[in-house]
């Protein structure tokens, strides 16, 4: 299940859309999402876009099921920052 709160959680915040559809698996649309009205870093891909505020409810029924995907370049950069320490 993709909530807000749960994305806040795991990411530190709310994030972009296409962040939600790459971490979590899912496809929505823009009508799926209800945006901030200004853009905003989004602090998954460190890029200026429209941050998801809210889900719309076809949205929320989409994300049943759904657990974030492990942002795997930045488990890998973490292992080699490891190594070098
Ligand atoms: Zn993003």
């Amino acid at each position: 299940m993709i909530t807000i709160s749960r994305i806040k959680k795991d990411f530190g915040g709310p994030i972009c859309r296409s962040c939600i559809n790459n971490r979590y698996g899912v496809k929505l649309s823009r009508k799926h999402c209800r945006y901030e009205k200004h853009s905003d870093v989004c602090p998954s891909c460190g890029e200026r876009k429209h941050i998801v505020k809210r889900l719309s409810l076809l949205g929320y029924l989409k994300g049943i099921g759904k657990k974030p995907v492990p942002p795997h370049e930045t488990r890998e950069r973490k292992r080699e920052e490891d190594g070098n320490a």
